[in-house]
């Protein structure tokens, strides 16, 4: 009786790969804590992914010093070695920066990640999606803005680096966006995207920013999925209770739009794993 009456765990079948650790500054919680709240959501697969040191600016409060990387890289390889009962990946968030990528590629080639993750924080030197540079805003073209991001969205994609696109459209974060129909921009990005045979990440942190929708909105997963894209499942959680946030209202968008699987990677090889049916059927 008690049984029949117990819910099914949220994040059940479910992967969760960009989870960040205090060394980046703005992160709370020890990685066991991250760690044993996937085991209650019933997740199979997670991954650290913390903020690679940014090279072009010094600035603690957003990533570990360089020095640090080899302490987070054995780290996380050794919880991972020490868990049972979920898979625990190394990854790692690099910021695309124009005229570092050789430098990045140098610096991330002896360490043995699992994937790593791509984001664009920065156009032209200004952190758009950090509150503190919310002046930057003031009197700009939204639209040009847009172009401008998703051009340099392209450039990430194309240059070599990465796995995976985090939070593919975080130039919405604040709610700034432009009138008007936004599908040749994302058409133009996404060829790109797929030309490169990167993979896209379903990012629920939308949810708890001013703009509260999933990265990427459904337009533009659509289009990613007619691209056939591949997805991945992140909620880019800073505190313990982020992990697999929302991760329901992913898997119900992700459905929506035709996937039916997510990736999986291990030593920068992938394969897939299907998206989880709810035994009633229904998600979100
Ligand atoms: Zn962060
Ligand atoms: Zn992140």
């Amino acid at each position: 009786m008690l049984l029949s009456m117990e819910a099914e765990k949220p994040g059940e079948g479910m992967v969760d790969y960009h989870l960040h650790t205090v060394r980046c500054g703005h992160a709370v919680g020890g990685l066991e804590d991250y760690v044993s709240r996937a085991v209650e959501l019933g997740l199979v697969e997670i991954g650290f992914s913390d903020h690679f040191p940014l090279l072009h600016l010094d600035d603690p409060s957003l990533s570990m010093a360089l020095e640090e990387l080899p302490d987070y890289v054995r780290e996380i390889s050794e919880v991972a070695a020490c868990t049972e009962g979920l898979t625990v990946r190394l990854g790692i968030e690099v910021d695309y920066i124009d005229g570092y990528v050789d430098r990045l590629a140098e610096l991330l080639q002896p360490h043995p990640f699992d994937y790593v993750l791509g984001s664009v924080h920065f156009l032209d030197g200004w952190g758009f999606d950090d509150p503190r540079y919310l002046d930057g805003y003031r009197g700009r073209d939204i639209l040009d803005l847009w172009e401008r991001y998703f051009q340099v969205l392209g450039d990430a994609a194309e240059c070599g680096l990465f796995d995976v696109l985090a939070h593919p459209d975080l130039i919405k974060k604040f709610g700034f966006r432009p009138p008007g129909d936004l599908r040749r921009m994302y058409e133009s990005c996404l060829d790109r995207v797929a030309g490169s045979g990167l993979v896209v990440e379903v990012s629920t942190a939308g949810l708890r920013k001013p703009v509260g929708e999933i990265y990427p909105g459904e337009e533009f997963l659509h289009l990613c999925r007619e691209r056939e894209i591949p997805v991945t499942l992140g909620s880019d959680a800073h505190a313990p209770g982020e992990v697999g946030w929302r991760f329901h209202e992913a898997a119900a968008l992700l459905l929506r739009t035709g996937y039916r699987e997510i990736v999986l990677f291990r030593k920068r090889e992938r394969w897939s794993l299907p998206l989880p049916a709810r035994r009633n059927g229904v998600w979100g």
